[in-house]
C-alpha cells in the first residue's frame, strides 16, 4: 500500500478536492487579444521561466497528489519551444491511467502543424478561441492573427479527431452581431461553444467596461432562435451549460463574476515561473519554483504545495461594473493561465 505522505489527496480548508490543475507553459503569444494584453507587452525573462523539464516534474508532483485532469495553456502553449516534448512526458500517466486527461487551450495558429501530433499523445479535447468568424474583425481583435491559418488549424484537428470546443468572449459592439452565426457555424462543425464574460486581469490599453457584456442577455437573445435546454454537465468550473436542440451542441456561458461556483472549484492554476495560483481572482500564491529547485527530491515542494492548499481562498472578488475601475488582479490571464 502507498503510505507516503506525499500521496495524500489535496484538499482545502473548505473541503474541495483539487483534481484539476492548469499550466501556463509560457507568457508569450503571437497575437495580442485586446481584452487580454497591452499591444506592447513586456514578457518574462527566459531565465525566469521553468524548463520543459520542471514543468513535467512539477505537473507529476501534482499527479502523485490525485490531480486527474491536467490543461496545457499560457500565453500561447503551442508557441513554447519543443512543446511536443511535454506533452511527450506527460502523455506517460495517461499510459498509466493516473491522469484522466491532458488537454489543452490554445489560439489555434499552430494547430495544423501539431493536431496529428497532440491526437498521437493521447489528448481527446481541446479549447480554441475565436472571437471572430469575419477574418478582418478577427485580426483587430487578435491585433495580428490570421483567421485562415486557425481554420486550417481546425481542419487539422477535425482530421486527427479531437474533439473542439470553442471558446469566445463576448464582447458588447464587437462581436455581440456573431453570437448567433457562430452558435450555428459550430453546429455545422460539429464543436460546442463556451461563451465567457470579459474579467477585468491586467492593465490592457482599453476600459474593458466598455465592451462588458453581460452573458444573461446574450442568453436571452440567443433563446429567441434557438431551443436552449438546461444540462447538468459540470466541469467544476464556472461554466453552465445547455443545449442547443437545433444543432445538438454544447452551449456554455462562464460568467466568472458571479460566485456561483466558488463551493465546487476543484482546480489550481500554475504559472510558467512556477507560482501557484489558488484562485484565478485572488493575488494568493505559493512559490514552487524554489522548493522544486532547492533539492532532487520532492519533499519541500509537497510542504509548500500543503501550504498552497490551506491558502485556497473561498472565492473571488472580481467587480467589473465599475467604469474606470483598475483591474481586480494586475496580473494578465495570459500569465496565470486561461
Ligand atoms: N492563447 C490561448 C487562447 O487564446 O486560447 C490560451 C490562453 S488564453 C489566456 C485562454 C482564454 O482566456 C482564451 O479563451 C481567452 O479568450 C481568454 N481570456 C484572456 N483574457 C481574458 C479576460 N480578460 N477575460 C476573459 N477571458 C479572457
Ligand atoms: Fe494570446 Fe490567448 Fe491572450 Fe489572445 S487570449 S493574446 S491568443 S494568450
Amino acid at each position: 500500500m502507498d503510505i507516503r505522505p506525499d500521496a495524500s489527496p489535496l484538499i482545502d480548508r473548505y473541503s474541495r478536492r483539487i483534481t484539476y490543475l492548469r499550466v501556463s507553459v509560457t507568457d508569450r503569444c503571437d497575437f495580442r487579444c485586446v481584452y487580454c494584453m497591452a499591444e506592447e507587452m513586456h514578457f518574462l525573462p527566459k531565465a525566469d521561466i521553468l524548463t520543459l523539464e520542471e514543468l513535467d516534474r512539477l505537473s507529476s508532483a501534482f499527479i502523485t497528489r490525485g490531480v486527474r485532469k491536467l490543461r496545457i495553456t499560457g500565453g500561447e502553449p503551442l508557441v513554447r519551444r519543443d512543446i511536443m516534448t511535454l506533452f511527450r512526458r506527460l502523455s506517460r500517466h495517461l499510459d498509466s491511467s493516473r491522469l484522466d486527461e491532458l488537454t489543452l487551450t490554445t489560439n489555434g495558429s499552430q494547430l495544423e502543424r501539431y493536431a496529428a501530433d497532440l491526437a498521437a499523445l493521447g489528448v481527446r479535447r481541446i479549447n480554441v478561441s475565436i472571437d471572430s468568424l469575419d477574418p478582418a474583425k478577427f485580426r483587430v481583435i487578435t491585433r495580428r492573427g490570421d483567421l485562415g491559418q486557425v481554420m486550417a488549424g481546425l481542419k487539422a484537428a477535425q482530421r486527427a479527431g479531437l474533439a473542439v470546443k470553442i471558446n469566445t468572449v463576448a464582447l458588447k459592439d464587437v462581436n455581440d452581431d456573431e453570437l448567433d452565426r457562430l452558435v450555428a457555424w459550430c453546429g455545422e462543425e460539429g464543436f460546442d461553444l463556451t461563451l465567457i464574460e470579459t474579467m477585468p486581469l491586467g492593465e490592457v490599453d482599453e476600459d474593458r467596461t466598455d465592451h462588458y457584456l453581460p452573458l444573461s442577455e446574450v442568453r436571452q437573445r440567443l433563446a429567441e432562435r434557438w431551443t436552449l435546454t438546461p444540462t447538468d454537465y459540470r466541469t467544476g468550473g464556472p461554466a453552465r451549460y445547455v443545449t442547443v436542440k437545433e444543432t445538438g451542441r454544447r452551449l456554455g456561458f462562464i460568467t466568472p463574476l458571479s460566485h456561483n461556483f466558488c463551493e465546487s472549484c476543484n482546480r489550481v492554476r500554475l504559472t510558467c515561473t512556477g507560482t501557484l495560483y489558488m484562485c484565478l481572482g485572488q493575488e494568493d500564491a505559493v512559490d514552487l519554483r524554489a522548493p522544486l529547485r532547492a533539492s532532487s527530491t520532492d519533499a519541500e515542494l509537497h510542504q509548500a504545495i500543503d501550504r498552497a492548499m490551506w491558502l485556497k481562498p473561498k472565492g473571488h472578488d472580481f467587480v467589473i461594473d465599475r467604469q474606470g475601475a483598475k483591474p481586480a488582479v494586475a496580473r494578465h490571464m495570459s500569465v496565470t493561465g486561461g
